[in-house]
């Protein structure tokens, strides 16, 4: 069992305060959800906890078991269990994905531990049937000229190699089909388990047709004003944000 704790956390953006207080306890083997409008710091978070260097924490902790990780760097962030999903979009042409889990997978371990080849692509395998992902994808170069939804699959496969405790997903709003969430989705339901927790972060609600959340937070002006079940979700889909907004100033 671990936990991820998020206490009164502040985060800027150079002089521009983006989150505002936010606090939230994660579970392994729950699903949260964030939603809420453009603009109100769900990527801000999520990279602000990866340890994304633009972002400066100005209050509040995370702590991963007991332990913050503010002072940790991105890579002992990820190496203590945290993955954030898009944390390489770019394309790297001439490395196979193959060699690159195996590269994220070996910076994984402990010093001079050494990855066993054949114990690696056994697991590789393993992972990409479960996940139903053919054995050639992996000869591809790292998401070179890749479709949408071949991102998505490298990044789940990165994901279920690395077996984080938490795994951030921030589906930034723009570009993902219908196609590609249904790979995000079938991920992360298939690593659902009592050591795996995510954090699920969507401007829109169809995403959680697919992965259905434990709970699920609204976030406006950078900080959580609600928190509920999954019917909350579909409460936001049918009233939309300005309902949120209305509450919140007659309150
Ligand atoms: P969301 O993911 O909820 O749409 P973001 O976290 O992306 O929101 O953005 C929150 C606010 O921070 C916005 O006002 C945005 O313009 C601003 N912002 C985000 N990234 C940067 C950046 N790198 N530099 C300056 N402002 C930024
Ligand atoms: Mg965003």
């Amino acid at each position: 069992m671990s936990k991820l704790e998020i206490k009164d956390l502040h985060i800027a953006i150079g002089e521009k305060q983006i989150v505002k207080g936010l606090s939230l306890t994660l579970n392994s083997g729950e699903v949260h959800a964030i939603m809420g409008p453009n603009g109100t710091g769900k990527s801000t978070l999520a990279k602000a906890i990866a340890g994304h260097p633009d972002y400066s924490i100005t209050g509040g902790d995370v702590l991963l078991d007991g332990q913050s990780i503010l002072e940790m760097e991105p890579d002992e962030r990820a190496r203590a269990g945290i993955f954030l999903a898009f944390q390489y979009p770019s394309e790297i042409p001439g490395v196979s994905i193959a060699n690159f889990l195996r590269a994220a997978v070996q910076a994984r371990m402990a010093d001079g531990e050494e990855l066993d080849a054949t114990g690696y692509y056994k697991r590789l395998y393993g992972k990409m049937d479960s996940l139903k992902i053919d054995r050639k994808f992996t000869s591809r170069s790292v998401n070179e000229g890749f479709s949408g939804g071949e991102k998505k699959r490298c990044e789940i496969l990165q994901m279920a190699m690395l077996e984080p405790k938490f795994a951030l997903m921030d589906e930034t709003d723009s570009g993902l089909d219908i196609d590609a969430l249904r790979i995000v989705a079938e991920g992360v339901n298939a690593m659902r388990n009592e050591n795996f927790g995510a954090l699920m972060i969507t401007h829109y609600q169809r995403l959680l047709d697919y992965i259905v959340p434990d709970y699920v937070h609204v976030m406006y002006d950078g900080r959580i004003v609600k928190s509920g079940d999954k019917s909350l979700a579909l409460e936001l889909e049918a009233k939309g944000y300005d309902w949120v907004k209305t509450e919140l100033a007659s309150a």
